[in-house]
């Protein structure tokens, strides 16, 4: 078999891989531009949909790949278990390979070159030579190619494309290299972890009421497109075809996707939503606070939906053209279908069980349900009534690191597997960077990480990534518990990211101690049927002590005086003895609870969307530090009430 298709990056990979394409195929030059012919082996997958698909866009329909992709058989979920099951047995020589793949096809990398690899690909070889790195370490680089640089730096291949991380942490977005080998495991995520949720959750010829959102494009100095990682799988060109195999293909149209107005696209989200309300079999997200997001919105506009669908004409809040254009395909007079929504929204108590009235055939809701978006998952409940919750995978910009096999567990107990093909993975025991000085030091120590088949159960570790896109022994920043094992690849729990987020003394309070204070304190709130609709914090040291602020955006107008008990539970929530030794000598000043208009967190969100992220990819910044002037001004200049704690008193 003779496998050369010159400028064919995808073919080339997938097949060196063991890849499967499509039954006895035979795929000839006029097709693919390759010397030879590839006989194709007797499997079937559904990446062979994203091959076909691309290439077909790129050969302009040659009448006969039409063909050949009409003939394309089904995804085979059998067939991605088994693959996954092998490899999970034998995770420690798939990780070797992944790293030796992954060292070779980047070995004309300038960055590799300087650290005296000399062509070496095995770990040890690895460990001693490459340093482990953040996000700053390899800025350098990184902005040699977003200014045009198109030597080998950190890949062998040049990279034309960056993806922005939400940035929600550091305050402003990320640049990380993108290329095709990211998109290719994202493929391999989704179909993993699309598998095992069909074999229990099983969906057949399926639309999703998907809340996505395209992110806005930036040029960078030197011409790269960036975007947000998700923007970057949205479009590229296999992602459609496979939405289709995996039966995940998103109910409204492109142009309601990537719309520059981002209310206007999740309104004719939803509208397309109760079009197709019978076909919607799962309602989704990539993080869930979208979808939380989205049915909020659906409490305020559900009367004007159903006049669009009664008189079959968009509200004329709708103005980008494109999306005009692209609803009046789908927009037709059906007044029938208007009374039915009508009615099930008019018999809902309080809108419990509201996605499942409007969508009757909704299997489940999926998205990302763990870490930050856990403060949603109450809410998200309440819209799902007795739908199941299944969170989604596990990744970031930087790459995909593991998939929900276990979609039954509950988004509490939820676990992610390592998908030990698609990355190089190590772990820094947290308890070694304790060691080293009596708490956790994420930056200054110099730690040694273990091997994913390493791992031990019930420990704490902080991830290190190495990617096929130029990002190698990574410090993603996340903390995660290994809970088990899948053969031999570790079930991960994610636990946090691994910044500190408030600390004034010895104190050391991090984003899941803020989320328990914040759960602890809206429990009062919901004595008078309340909630929190989203929250931050702040460190205020402009007045000797330093104090803790958490700002909260309430669903209603509480009493003072709930408020002001709340303001002491939060205070008593952080159990942390740092903080609370320091809270009775003084040493640090009393909580303030700071009610901010409702309507803030979105005035936030739009902030971080007029950056470039994306609503796909928002996380609230749960701190606001003194450099994000802006969120620190908007929170600031919405506050409408403050309590300050007497808990201490
Ligand atoms: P971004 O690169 O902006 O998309 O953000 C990636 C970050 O989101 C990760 O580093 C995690 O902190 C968080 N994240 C991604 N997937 C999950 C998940 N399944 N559970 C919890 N947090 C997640």
């Amino acid at each position: 078999m003779e496998i050369l298709p010159a400028e064919d990056h995808f073919l080339r990979s997938f097949v060196k891989r063991g890849g499967y394409l499509r039954s006895g195929a035979h795929i000839g030059r006029d097709i693919y531009g390759c010397r030879g012919l590839i006989q194709v082996k007797r499997e079937t997958a559904g990446l062979f949909l994203v091959l076909g698909e691309l290439e077909w866009q790129k050969r302009q329909s040659n009448p006969s790949v039409v063909r050949l992709l009409e003939r394309v058989e089904e995804f085979n979920m059998d067939k991605v278990i088994q693959e996954f099951e092998s490899l999970t047995k034998d995770a420690e020589r798939v990780q070797r390979e992944t790293l030796k793949r992954i060292l070779e096809d980047n070995a004309s990398a300038e960055y590799l070159q300087s650290l005296g690899l000399n062509g070496r690909t095995d770990p040890h070889s690895f460990k001693s030579c490459v340093p482990l790195v953040t996000h700053k370490e390899l800025e350098p680089y990184i902005y040699r190619i977003i200014d045009g640089d198109a030597s080998p730096i950190l890949t062998g291949k040049t990279i034309t494309t960056m993806s922005l991380s939400s940035g929600t942490t550091q305050g402003k977005p990320k640049y990380v290299p993108w290329n095709d080998e990211l998109f290719e495991t994202t493929m391999q995520i989704y179909q993993t972890s699309f598998a095992f949720r069909n074999r229990e959750f099983p969906i057949k010829n399926a639309k999703a009421l998907s809340f996505i959102y395209g992110s806005k494009q930036l040029k960078t100095k030197g011409g790269l497109a960036a975007r947000t990682a998700t923007s970057n799988v949205f479009r590229s060109a296999g992602y459609k075809c496979a939405m289709r195999a995996l039966q995940s293909q998103c109910c409204s149209p492109d142009e309601v996707i990537f719309g520059p107005d981002f209310f206007q696209s999740l309104y004719c989200h939803l509208l397309c939503g109760l079009i197709f309300r019978e076909e919607v079999q799962f309602v989704s997200s990539t993080f869930a606070h979208s979808i939380v997001h989205a049915f909020r919105t659906f409490e305020q506009v559900w009367e004007e939906l159903c006049n669009d669908i009664r008189e079959g004409v968009l509200t004329s809040n709708v103005t980008v053209p494109s999306i005009r254009m692209a609803m009046s395909k789908l927009l037709k007079p059906n007044p029938e279908l208007a009374n039915v929504i009508h009615k099930k929204c008019m018999g809902l108590s309080n809108w419990y069980g509201l996605i499942p009235e409007l969508f009757p055939n909704a299997k489940y809701i999926y998205g990302i349900m763990t870490g930050s978006m856990e403060p949603y998952l109450k809410k998200l409940s309440h819209y799902a009534g007795e739908l199941p919750l299944l969170t989604a995978d596990y990744g970031s910009s930087e790459g995909w690191i593991a998939a929900n096999v276990n979609p039954r567990l509950p988004p509490e107990k939820a676990t992610y597997a390592v998908l030990p093909h698609i990355g190089y993975f190590e772990f820094i025991p947290l308890s070694q960077l304790e060691s080293i000085n009596g708490e956790p030091d994420f930056l200054s120590s110099d730690p040694q990480p273990v091997g994913l088949t390493e791992v031990k159960v019930g420990e704490e570790y902080e991830i290190v990534m190495t990617n096929p896109a130029g990002l190698y022994r990574y410090r993603l920043g996340d903390v995660v518990k290994v809970m088990g094992f899948h053969n031999s690849t570790p079930e991960l729990k994610f636990i946090r990211r691994s910044s500190l987020l408030l600390n004034i003394n010895i104190d050391k309070n991090t984003e899941k101690d803020l989320q328990l204070a914040v759960e602890a304190a809206a429990k009062l709130l919901a004595e008078e049927r309340l909630e929190v609709v989203d929250f931050s914090s702040h460190v205020d040291l402009s007045k000797e002590p330093g104090h803790y602020v958490i700002f909260w955006e309430t669903s209603g107008e509480a009493s003072e005086e709930l408020l002001h008990e709340c303001s002491n539970c939060l205070d008593k929530s952080f159990v942390d003895a740092g903080y609370t030794s320091s809270r009775k000598v003084n040493c640090i000043g009393a909580l303030e609870l700071r009610v901010v208009k409702r309507g803030t967190f979105q005035k936030i969100l739009d902030h971080y969307l007029g950056l470039g992220t994306a609503v796909s990819q928002y996380k609230t910044p749960r701190c606001v530090g003194p450099t994000n002037t802006k969120v620190l001004q908007i929170l600031s200049e919405n506050v409408v009430k403050s309590f300050i704690s007497t808990a201490f008193n």
